[in-house]
């Protein structure tokens, strides 16, 4: 659904993209994270056509994001926290005017989101608060039944009630369409992404599934016969070594359960005991964006 090759974007001297590629398979949720000015909305913008690369390129639906028209534009929705609306037409005036846009708009399924979101379709949009805007939002991309979905960090500022509110509409169409979420946060797309990638600095660290990401993952804590001390030579997918006691403590970043205890037992002497925890979502980005600035391979 798109391909982004050797995708460069400088803002005059600036290079916020610097050779970003990845591919967002059909039928993913597929979530780009990275922190602050990681370059999520540049990305987004290009495929929006909003913005044109510097250099590479990026293919939505097939087609060069140079080249994406109205035609294109019927079968994406896009969500976006700046978005432009016309803040001083109603909700429902707003929904009216759209409509006629959209080859395949659908009335019921936009009263029902309309309902379910709670938007008062006599309120003006410029007096919508920020959560009830990014469900607006939402309510305007969905009626029309996009094959590709397009969202920029949906979440932000979104407290917990408004949060969930706009997932379940958002997992209701989950799987008759494509989509690619921009996040702070792995936390955030906890139970929604398939997929994800991982942008530092305007650079991929990473990109693969869901279910990979969290198998590789594990909290280690080994207990040894004497203090326990690091190997001499630390391997690379070792991050966050401390030891306290007798105890050697790290995160495993390559964890496979088959050879894991063997491979263990030739790096420390004197192993009484190996324990291995899954991590939570937020624990692996929060050590994954640290490693990351360290310049660790991931
Ligand atoms: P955030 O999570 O804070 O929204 P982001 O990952 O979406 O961040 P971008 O908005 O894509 O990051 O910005 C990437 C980098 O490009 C940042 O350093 C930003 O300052 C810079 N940048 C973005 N737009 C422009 C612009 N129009 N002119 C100059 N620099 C820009």
């Amino acid at each position: 659904m798109i391909q982004i090759h050797d995708l460069w974007k400088k803002f005059g001297r600036h290079e916020a993209l610097r050779g970003l590629s990845f591919t967002v398979p059909k039928g993913s949720t597929y979530a780009l994270i990275g922190a602050n000015g990681a370059g999520k909305t540049t990305t987004i913008k290009v495929l929006m056509n909003i913005l044109e690369p510097t250099r590479g390129r990026a293919t939505v639906l097939g087609v060069d994001s140079r080249r994406i028209s109205p035609r294109e534009l019927n079968r994406i929705g896009y969500v976006s926290e700046n978005q432009d609306m016309p803040e001083r037409l109603t909700v429902g005036q707003y929904l009216d005017y759209l409509r006629p846009f959209y080859r395949r708009w659908d009335r019921d399924l936009e009263a029902g989101i309309r309902r379910k979101l709670r938007l008062p379709p006599e309120r003006r949009i410029g007096d919508l608060s920020h959560g009830m805007r990014m469900k607006m939002a939402l309510a305007c991309a969905l009626p029309f039944r996009p094959e590709l979905l397009i969202l920029d960090e949906p979440f932000s500022g979104l407290d917990p009630l408004v949060r969930e509110e706009f997932m379940e509409e958002l997992l209701q169409q989950a799987g008759e369409m494509t989509v690619l979420i921009s996040s702070h946060e792995l936390g955030e797309i906890d139970g929604v992404a398939t997929h994800v990638a991982f942008l530092d600095d305007g650079k991929l660290m990473f990109e693969e599934s869901m279910s990979d990401l969290t198998g590789r993952f594990r909290e280690v804590h080994i207990t040894t016969e004497r203090e326990a001390r690091p190997p001499g030579r630390l391997p690379a997918h070792w991050l966050d070594v401390k030891t306290m006691g007798n105890v050697l403590m790290f995160i495993e970043t390559r964890f496979s359960d088959d050879a894991f205890g063997e491979h263990v037992s030739t790096l420390v002497s004197g192993v009484r005991r190996i324990d291995t925890q899954p991590m939570a979502l937020r624990s692996i980005f929060t050590t994954l964006a640290r490693a990351a600035r360290e310049g660790a391979r991931l």
